[in-house]
């Protein structure tokens, strides 16, 4: 049953300041990824030590870690060096802000109206948040996570290090945990049947295999005429592919990897002779975000 209905006007302004709400958590939360991405390759602890100016050492104060304000409010600079901080901390941040804001309007809001199948008939803030729909709520947090673990390797991959076993771990954990408590996860294969079953976590394991195959087939000829290290190189966007196809699934992977293979030729096209690097990753991010806003229309595009 859903809960008592409210005003028009105070669902819609409940509805904003619950996005708002969302999206600095999410903002939050890309603070803390812009921490995971620059330490767990170097071999540093993520949890415990507080941030800090690499230069002169000092701890960021408290209210200079608000995300994206903070940077703002230092103009970029340290407090007590001066030394400059990049703009791409701040970037992350308000990325994963608008994520995860855009994702409360398009999936919480319409009761999972951006996927395909009907989960639930409830819609707002109110409805679905303030009286929980644990469902709708878990689907957020598992393409929350997705884009989070995904934000991850792209920062590491930007970096030109190697994504870390640990994060694949966690993530194939994750995906296993939640195909097998929640086949609504992959709604395209299991049409939001809410009883437990085999199609989900297939369908995460057809997902993983379609979207490693092209790189591992890339890998093996160049293996094949001696150019050994082609594994090494593609790990990333292995790894990185994988894990959306294990996350969404077989039908959106094709989808996704489709897009990602031919906008990834054309951008490092066009930024050959440019000095600045736009790991394909960064595009990986973008385009399952557009996926999961309108995946019931790319559904009805394109499909089989
Ligand atoms: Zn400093």
């Amino acid at each position: 049953m859903p809960p008592e209905a409210v005003p028009e006007s105070f669902a819609r302004v409940l509805d904003l300041a619950t996005a708002l709400w969302l999206g600095f958590i999410g903002a939050c939360i890309g603070s803390f990824l812009n921490v995971v991405a620059y330490r767990m390759p170097r071999g540093m602890s993520v949890v415990w030590k507080p941030s800090h100016c690499p230069r002169c050492g000092h701890d960021i104060r408290a209210r200079d870690n608000i995300p994206v304000l903070g940077w703002l409010i230092l103009r970029g600079k340290c407090r007590d060096c001066g030394e400059r901080i990049s703009p791409r901390y701040a970037i992350v941040e308000a990325a994963m802000g608008a994520a995860f804001f855009v994702l409360a309007y398009a999936e919480v809001f319409t009761g999972a109206g951006n996927l395909p199948g009907q989960l639930t008939q409830r819609s707002g803030a109110w409805e679905t948040v303030w009286n929980p729909d644990w469902a709708l709520i878990q689907l957020y947090a598992y393409h929350g996570l997705l884009l989070s673990i995904l934000m991850t390797l792209a920062l590491i991959d930007q970096d030109r290090q190697r994504v870390p076993w640990s994060i694949i771990a966690l993530a194939t954990v994750a995906v296993a945990v939640c195909t097998l408590a929640w086949p609504y996860c992959h709604p395209e294969r299991t049409r939001n049947i809410r009883v437990k079953q085999w199609k989900a976590p297939l369908d995460a394991l057809f997902g993983a295999a379609w979207a490693a195959s092209p790189w591992i087939v890339w890998a093996g000829v160049r293996w094949f005429r001696g150019q050994g290290d082609a594994f090494a190189r593609g790990f990333n966007a292995l790894a990185a592919g994988a894990i959306v196809g294990a996350f969404l699934g077989l039908r959106p992977a094709v989808r996704i990897t489709v897009a990602w293979l031919m906008i990834a030729g054309i951008t490092t096209l066009a930024m050959r002779k440019s000095q600045r690097r736009w790991s394909s990753l960064l595009t990986l991010w973008l385009l399952t975000l557009l996926h999961l806003v309108f995946w019931d229309e790319f559904a009805h595009l394109f499909s089989w």
